[in-house]
């Protein structure tokens, strides 16, 4: 059948097949791409190794904030959460942390957990292991000199992980924490907006019978100033409105015996 078609039409037939396949494998690796960047983006993927999220009661909530320590806006919060009696987790960058020794120990003194966010802020999934050894480890050492405690959480920078990134991680004593509730602060959301997708975050967790992590931002990772006032507000207005009907805790208080990490429901590994 082929031969008995003229020379052109079994080229373009060879040439559609070629397509077709070329289509096939670039959907393949589509896939498999897509597959390497949800495991390892994907903020409640357990595909690269078990990170912890929240605990499996709906009335906790762990408030979770990156990027800082921040001129100004770290304190404000600081104030607000005061005002609440309600603890929250810091994940601080490691060169502002250095730069600001004093604001990371009230941070501390409050009661709050500090954990490890890298000394650069760089996309980890992309580094050669001595980089992201060298990040983790220089930011476990700044934080352990100002605080004279070991750090034993961190918060990789986007989400992004892969097995080195994890692996690296517990080998010097962190346990990777992610979330499961965005409000997008770093886009220019207005409070009340920010405070909507919170509390939809919440309640989305709620109706699935497990407690909620939210990703917030006291500082920006290009550098100290970045203005968070929005995030402040919201903030402030849930705490406000959930003040009755959830407890607000750090990571390290979601670790305790009993508690299961989502995705896998086996404890965490450290
Ligand atoms: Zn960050």
């Amino acid at each position: 059948m082929f031969l008995a078609e003229p020379l052109s039409s079994g080229f373009a037939h060879y040439t559609g097949f070629m397509r077709g396949s070329l289509a096939l494998s670039a959907a393949g690796a589509a896939l498999l791409v897509g597959g390497y960047f949800y495991a390892g983006m994907w903020p409640q993927s357990q595909i690269f190794g078990r990170t912890l999220i929240a605990g499996d009661d709906p009335g906790e909530i762990a408030l979770t904030y990156d990027d800082g320590p921040n001129d100004g806006h770290t304190e404000r919060l600081l104030d607000i959460l005061a005002q609440h009696n309600a603890q929250a987790t810091f994940f601080l960058i490691g060169r502002f942390a250095r730069q600001r020794p004093n604001l990371v120990r009230r941070i501390h003194d409050a009661g709050h957990t500090i954990g490890n966010h890298t000394w650069t802020h760089p996309r980890l999934i992309f580094q050669p292991p001595a980089r992201i050894r060298e990040e983790l480890s220089s930011t476990n050492a700044a934080l352990e000199d100002i605080l004279s405690e070991r750090v034993r959480y961190f918060r990789p920078p986007y989400g992004a992980r892969r097995p080195a990134v994890l692996r690296i991680a517990r080998e010097l004593g962190l346990v990777p924490v992610l979330w499961n509730v965005m409000a997008f602060d770093w886009k220019p959301i207005p409070a009340e907006g920010l405070l909507q997708r919170m509390e939809r975050g919440i309640a989305h967790n709620q109706r699935r019978g497990r407690g909620s992590n939210l990703l917030l931002h006291d500082g920006g990772h290009s550098g100290i100033g970045v203005d968070r006032s929005r995030t402040i507000a919201a903030t402030a207005a849930l705490l406000e409105r959930w003040r009755d009907r959830a407890r607000f805790i750090t990571v390290a208080e979601m670790q305790r015996p009993g508690l299961r990490t989502q995705g896998t429901g086996l404890q965490p590994s450290v």
